[in-house]
């Protein structure tokens, strides 16, 4: 099987060159040609599977012959070492708690798969491996703790100035080894504007091998459609009927990784879309045209988007008809005060501590149920994007209480920053890969 690019402008691709390419050169982003299925009786047998035996299958489906399966299984054994447990909240919500990984936020099932299958890539190769990524906050500390370490590969992480809490700063400034951080003077989508360019630099791909980490390389993608299946396995051993998942979104990666897992046979009978005031999706949901705007800051910082790279692959996955994305994925978004009074709710009526991003998704699904009453057996699922830890200066005086933070993340922050500042041009990035030493 081979891997297009969602604007058809650019030859098919094998799996390697989709994941060490990141970008095809007509600047679509790289779908499987044809997504497989799980088995017949996956559903059926499942209940005694575990989280990486679920992932393997799911894996299976989405990447088919593309590589060795048992290659494939130890890729995905090593990536996917931590659980994501489903918690009750209430009657008829859970969320599933994507915050177990080293930094703490879902991003590490993409990151530490992708991280694994590079490595796999270029094991035998004599180039070093430049990985280029901008972050919003949590893709930077999950790329770097991912590839923490690989050997022939070296990490650079774009991210916007002042835009990202200190912990989230602390996380990808502190590493060191083959990881560097440039700290651009900018928005997130400057940086991810940099990147882009970088991919789309004749001269630049000639002297350096370089590779992406952002949810548009499809090694960030495919680990995320596996939480989808456990999320749906375990929600259905607590005796769910029906599952309706909430996605706080910002570059859509997750949300789409869910429509996989979707395709591939898994009966998710609706998908939320949440957003914070970057409601550029819940816009194009509503009037069918899409337009892109510059990102503002709000609370929940990691969906600070305002032109989602994703939304190519949703649309490619309705082959662009809006009436039939609509039919399964509803959309809202949500000020930065309605996030804090859900924080606030969840900890008072639940105890349960969510993040800004978290509380977002928590209000999505509330907000769909209020419009479409669940029935009897249906769960609502929210996902928690990020542990409160990461973002105390916001969740401490919000829930008037001390958040325990996990000792991997407090080690980081006695640990000196180390960045490099750049304006948010190309001409400077470019400056500073070729100039490095
Ligand atoms: C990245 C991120 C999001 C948004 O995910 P997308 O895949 O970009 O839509 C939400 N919450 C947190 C904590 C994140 O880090």
């Amino acid at each position: 099987m081979l891997f297009y690019s969602t604007k058809h402008q650019s030859p098919k691709v094998n799996l390697r060159d989709a994941v060490m390419l990141g970008l095809p050169p007509d600047n679509g982003l790289y779908m499987p040609e044809k997504i497989g299925h799980l088995p017949d009786n996956f559903f059926e047998t499942a209940d005694q599977l575990s989280f990486p035996e679920i992932a393997f299958a799911v894996a299976q489906a989405l990447l088919q012959d593309t590589i060795p399966a048992d290659d494939l299984r130890q890729i995905v054994e090593q990536a996917i070492n931590f659980d994501a447990p489903l918690v009750s909240i209430g009657d008829n919500m859970a969320c599933l708690e994507l915050t177990h990984g080293p930094s703490l936020a879902f991003k590490d099932f993409g990151a530490r798969f992708m991280a694994q299958m590079m490595s796999y890539f270029v094991r035998n190769s004599t180039q070093r491996l430049t990985i280029l990524v901008a972050t919003s906050g949590d893709t930077g500390g999950a790329v770097a703790q991912g590839f923490l370490g690989a050997d022939n590969i070296e990490v650079i992480i774009l991210y916007p100035s002042k835009k990202i809490s200190e912990l989230q700063e602390k996380q990808l400034t502190t590493l060191g080894n083959n990881i560097t951080a440039l700290e651009i003077e900018g928005t997130f989508d400057d940086c991810q504007t940099m990147v882009k360019q970088a991919f789309l630099d004749a001269d630049l791909r000639q002297k350096i091998l370089l590779s992406s980490a952002n949810s548009i390389n499809l090694a960030r993608l495919v680990p995320q459609a596996f939480y989808y299946v456990y999320g749906y396995l375990q929600a259905r051993r607590q005796g769910a009927k029906s599952v309706v998942f909430c996605v706080p979104s910002g570059n859509f990666g997750n949300l789409t990784a869910g429509l996989l897992a979707q395709k591939i046979g898994t009966p998710i009978e609706h998908f939320v879309a949440a957003n914070n005031a970057n409601d550029v999706f819940t816009d194009y949901h509503r009037t069918a045209i899409f337009t892109a705007r510059s990102s503002v800051k709000t609370l929940s910082n990691a969906m600070d988007v305002g032109n989602p790279s994703n939304l190519q692959r949703m649309q490619d996955l309705y082959h662009n008809d809006i009436e039939a994305l609509r039919q399964q994925i509803s959309a809202y978004s949500f000020s930065d005060s309605a996030t804090l009074d859900a924080m606030k709710h969840l900890y008072q009526h639940y105890n349960y501590m969510a993040c800004p991003h978290t509380a977002v998704g928590y209000l999505g699904i509330k907000s769909y149920f209020e419009e479409n009453p669940p029935q009897e057996g249906t769960l609502g699922v929210f996902l928690a994007t990020a542990h409160p830890a990461k973002f105390l200066d916001i969740v401490e005086p919000t829930l008037e209480t001390t958040v325990l933070v996990p000792e991997n993340l407090a080690k980081l922050v006695a640990r000196q920053k180390e960045a490099i500042l750049l304006p948010p041009t190309f001409e400077a990035l470019k400056n500073y890969l070729l100039n490095r030493s």
